[in-house]
């Protein structure tokens, strides 16, 4: 069924109040949208600056009815928020990303088990459900990475095993409450690069993507991103972008959907597995895309309005190189406990820094508190200045 496109004045609304909804918020209000925000805390930063906010848990009835029946259309800024509170508010509104993309995105080993589906190569590895069956993981997957199959974020949920008796203590490390926590033990790849490739598609298939993003992580966390043409390789490109659309169009994805890849250094794992694995999925627009908003001539937020709204859907373009540096709220902890404002006159003395703060008041370790990005008319020009504010914030180089 297509459905003609929603007015600007409309009510559009966004499940979560975090920095990702803050800035969706910011894209929605800006092409004339209000915008309303279901997050329980009454401090969200996208709370904070929208039109409604409905401070009621993510499953609660009254509240995913009150936004469902204000809002022309909803998504969702997170993927474990649980998926039946996307189905119930599809009974009465438009939902986009649907709830099964969710699912499938909320899981790793469905996640994993649906690229393989795709024919898209992935990390080897095993789900481990309980206890016995660790004996049955086979050797090849030590060293590897054990991960909680649901609600990891950021390293969250994450530990790093090289035997079999860390494996062991790891698990059971993993199982906090009384319901078994599922995990999934991945072989630890050698990695070259890690990149990302963050994708729009409509309701009527139409897909486009920003260029890709080349991504550095410090303990877990993403840390930098760049961005310029010609990145990697033409080949390796259109091979990330080609899986990317591959496995939205398998998902009937409609929205802003981010592609997380592994670049394989050469040697035996490169030559099984080939030069680019898929690592995971994100339902949304992702800290990687983050650039968009100063880079490009239509921003990942912007996108996910439009997907929304059932408006056209720009090739975007990137205009300007960049770098893109994390700000976590270590930036304000450097000196010890007591948190200290940053020098952002000196950050903003420096040419194409684009900074953007989240309204968060509590900088806490990891903790995402903001992000800049530098344009600038070369990639070479715009590391420099970036590590100009890195040495300004103490931000590791
Ligand atoms: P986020 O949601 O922030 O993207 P996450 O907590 O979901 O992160 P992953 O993306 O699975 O976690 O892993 C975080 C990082 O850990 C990866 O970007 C990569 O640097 C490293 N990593 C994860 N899995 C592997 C692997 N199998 N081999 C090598 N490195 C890995
Ligand atoms: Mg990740």
């Amino acid at each position: 069924m297509t459905h003609p496109w929603i007015a600007p004045g409309a009510m559009l609304g966004v499940l979560g109040g975090g920095q990702l909804a803050r800035m969706w918020s910011h894209a929605a209000q800006q092409l004339g949208y209000r915008t309303a925000v279901l997050d329980p805390d009454p401090q969200s930063p996208a709370g904070l600056i929208s039109h409604l906010h409905i401070a009621s848990p993510y499953l609660d009835a009254q509240g995913l009815s009150q936004l469902a029946s204000q809002c022309a259309a909803v998504t969702t800024e997170f993927e474990n928020v649980p998926a039946q509170a996307l189905a119930r508010l599809q009974a009465d509104t438009l939902v986009s990303p649907a709830p099964e993309a969710v699912r499938v995105a909320q899981d790793r080993a469905l996640e994993k088990a649906h690229f393989v589906g795709c024919g898209v190569p992935v990390a080897p590895h095993a789900v481990i459900e309980n206890t016995q069956a660790l004996t049955s993981v086979p050797d090849h997957l030590l060293p590897g990475i054990l991960k909680t199959t649901r609600l990891g974020y950021d390293g969250k949920g994450q530990v790093r095993v090289r035997t079999r008796d860390e494996l062991t203590a790891a698990f059971a490390a993993l199982q906090t409450g009384d319901t078994p926590v599922v995990c999934i033990l991945e072989q630890q790849l050698p990695l070259a690069a890690e990149c990302s490739v963050v994708l729009a598609r409509g309701h009527d298939g139409q897909c486009v993507h920003l260029p890709l993003q080349l991504n550095r992580h410090r303990d877990g966390i993403l840390a930098v991103t760049e961005v310029w043409a010609n990145a990697l390789p033409e080949h390796t490109t259109q091979q990330a972008l080609h899986a990317a659309q591959q496995i939205a169009a398998s998902l009937h994805y409609v929205g802003v959907l981010c592609v997380e890849f592994f670049l394989i250094e050469e040697g035996p794992v490169c030559d099984v597995l080939g030069p680019l694995v898929v690592n995971e999925i994100a339902p949304r627009p992702h800290n990687s895309g983050h650039h968009s908003i100063d880079s490009c001539d239509v921003s990942q937020f912007e996108l996910q309005v439009r997907c929304m709204a059932h408006l056209p859907l720009p090739t975007p373009r990137l205009h300007s190189p960049c770098v893109m540096l994390n700000l976590l709220g270590d930036v304000w902890l450097a000196s010890g406990a007591t948190p200290r404002e940053p020098d952002w006159a000196a950050v903003l003395a420096l040419p194409g820094v684009h900074l953007h703060l989240y309204g968060k008041a509590e900088p806490r370790h990891g903790r995402k508190m903001g992000h800049l990005t530098v344009t600038a008319a070369t990639i070479r020009e715009a590391r420099a200045v970036a590590a100009q504010a890195a040495r300004v914030l103490g931000l590791p180089s």
